[in-house]
């Protein structure tokens, strides 16, 4: 056994076991684009994966800043773990690539659940990282699964790319709204509430109450002329409180429900293998793309092409097959050296 092979394996052992320094350390090495923590990691995950477990939930979370989302997560995430359940929580954070805050980065985010020894919630993603921190980010979640976790929720920011990739690694997706937000439901959020399972009126409570109630059967209606995502389920729309713990129930009550039929229809099968295939030709695509920004000569080709793109002269598609091109060949004469 290689170093590599023998330091994987003692994570795994301690993932396995329970160990949360040993999640967390494998979590850190998922997230690490360094070429030899790559290896590691994936001699980890497909441990991990091989592992015979339950099949958990998981369930994405979405919503703008402010609208509740951390709060949700930690009132919800306790109810659950009062239910018995072991509760993970990841977070893909778009926030973090700029200078803001990170949605994680709040030290005061999910006090009770944080400390539970029932739950694990991920602490913020590295800065800067997006697209390595969404894409490991299904490893993140066959780690937590291994560890005895089964349920996953995936925090994301409403703002575009990040839910259409996290919605393609969950089950089931839930978009938490504000009381009063139906108007923004045009354009840009259209796209977001297409994808939810399940929509939330956050803060239904005091003065918010009525204005949750008239946003509910807005987007009822909006649900109405839906064409639903699922043979077995119809989106719904519920009222809730993170603060008084008003529907949270009821929210678990659909998530249920929603599971339900898609294990009785066999959905569920159809659902999980769709997600490994889109996910091997994301890779594929991201491997592809590594390997040509790491041939110096072909990056330095595609640079010059550039110019030559910007100003008119060569039409994009036949520069970019001409540096697809000049990659085979650079790669076809390194193989034979
Ligand atoms: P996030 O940015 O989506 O994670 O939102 P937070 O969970 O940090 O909540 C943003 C603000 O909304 C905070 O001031 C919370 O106290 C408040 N808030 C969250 N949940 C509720 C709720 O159920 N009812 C009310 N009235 N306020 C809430």
């Amino acid at each position: 056994r290689t170093a590599h092979q023998k330091k994987a394996l003692t994570l795994f052992e301690g993932i396995c076991k329970g160990d949360r320094r040993a999640l967390a350390r494998g979590i850190t090495l998922v997230e690490s684009t360094r070429s030899d923590h790559r290896s590691d990691a994936r001699e980890l995950v497909s441990a991990c994966a091989r592992m015979p477990r339950p099949r958990s939930l998981r369930i994405g979370l979405t919503g703008t800043p402010g609208v509740g989302k951390s709060t949700f997560i930690e009132a919800f995430g306790m109810l659950l773990i009062n239910k018995g359940h072991r509760v993970s929580v990841l977070a893909v954070d778009p926030s973090s690539a700029r200078s803001g805050g990170s949605i994680l980065g709040d030290k005061t985010r999910m006090q009770d659940l944080s400390v539970a020894t029932d739950a694990y919630v991920r602490p913020s993603p590295s800065r800067g990282s997006l697209g390595g921190v969404a894409r490991n980010t299904l490893d993140s979640i066959i780690l937590t699964e291994a560890s005895g976790f089964d349920i996953c929720l995936v925090e994301t920011v409403g703002v575009g790319q990040s839910e259409t990739m996290v919605s393609d690694m969950v089950d089931m997706f839930i978009l938490l709204l504000q009381p009063g937000s139906g108007d923004e439901l045009q354009g840009v959020k259209r796209g977001i509430m297409e994808l939810a399972d399940l929509i939330i009126i956050n803060k239904a409570d005091g003065n918010l109450e009525l204005p949750a109630k008239l946003t509910r059967a807005e987007i009822t209606n909006a649900l109405h002329l839906m064409i639903p995502r699922r043979k077995s389920w119809t989106p719904k729309c519920l009222r809730a409180s993170a603060a008084t713990g008003y529907n949270l129930e009821r929210v678990w009550g659909s998530i249920e429900k929603y599971f339900e039929g898609l294990r009785e229809s066999g959905e569920w099968d159809g659902l999980r293998a769709a997600q490994q295939e889109k996910w091997m030709w994301r890779e594929v695509n991201h491997l592809l793309m590594g390997r040509i920004n790491a041939d110096e000569a072909v990056r330095a080709f595609a640079k010059s092409l550039e110019e030559n793109v910007w100003s008119g002269e060569i039409p994009p598609g036949i520069a970019a097959e001409r540096v697809v091109d000049k990659f085979l060949s650079s790669y076809i004469l390194q193989k034979h050296e």
